[in-house]
């Protein structure tokens, strides 16, 4: 199975690090329409949502990952991932989003670079429905990882069909919306994959 990376600006070599170490999957860096070829999900990685969202109208690939999402290609944003594919950006200076999923964000709402911050959060490892909406059998549920904020978003608010997998501080740092996930969070900065093997999970179909 081939996982994506988008590949222009942010911690892609972060992402590719992890997915390597993942079994039965290609990891392939996605910079043009064709890299997407039989790719069946895609991370946006973190790093800076201005920069991303207008390279991702030069680079030509913004409506076309728009449309596969809409028909089911899992897609995953870390960080400024997450804000690219909010409905909703609120604040001043707002990133070109995608606005695919159903939430509402707000950039650089713990504070600037030197807030940033590591900490640990429960994350929901057991996704309830595949991308086709097809039940799960559970087996784990909460797990414990390591969680690295670096200028993090807030997510002020889900919509409709929005699941929510995992809070700090009460607040929400990790949700899902069919075949689309958020993290505001660095899981490709730990040594921790859960989160990447739960990608992988949404991506099987
Ligand atoms: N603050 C960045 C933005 O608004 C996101 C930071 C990150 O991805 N670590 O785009």
């Amino acid at each position: 199975m081939k996982i994506g990376i988008l590949d222009i600006q942010g911690s892609v070599e972060e992402h590719l690090k992890c997915l390597k170490k993942l079994k039965n999957m290609e990891a392939v860096l996605v910079k043009k329409i064709e890299d997407l070829k039989e790719v069946k999900g895609l991370i946006v990685p973190g790093g800076e949502s201005t920069t991303i969202g207008k390279l991702l109208r030069r680079f030509g690939i913004r409506d076309e990952i728009i449309k596969r999402v809409k028909k089911g290609m899992a897609v995953w944003g870390t960080c400024a991932g997450a804000i690219l594919l909010a409905k909703k950006i609120v604040g001043k200076e707002n990133a070109d989003s995608l606005g695919l999923m159903n939430i509402v964000v707000e950039r650089n709402a713990y504070g600037r670079q030197l807030d940033s911050f590591e900490t640990q959060v429960e994350f929901d490892t057991s996704p309830k429905k595949d991308c086709c909406g097809k039940k799960l059998k559970n087996t784990v549920r909460f797990c414990r990882i390591p969680a690295i904020f670096i200028r993090a978003p807030k997510i002020l608010e889900v919509g409709e069909g929005v699941e929510i997998l995992a809070r700090y501080k009460g607040e929400i740092v990790a949700a899902r919306e069919n075949n689309m996930l958020v993290t505001n969070f660095h899981p490709e900065l730990t040594d921790d994959e859960k989160v990447h093997q739960y990608f992988v999970k949404m991506c099987e179909k």
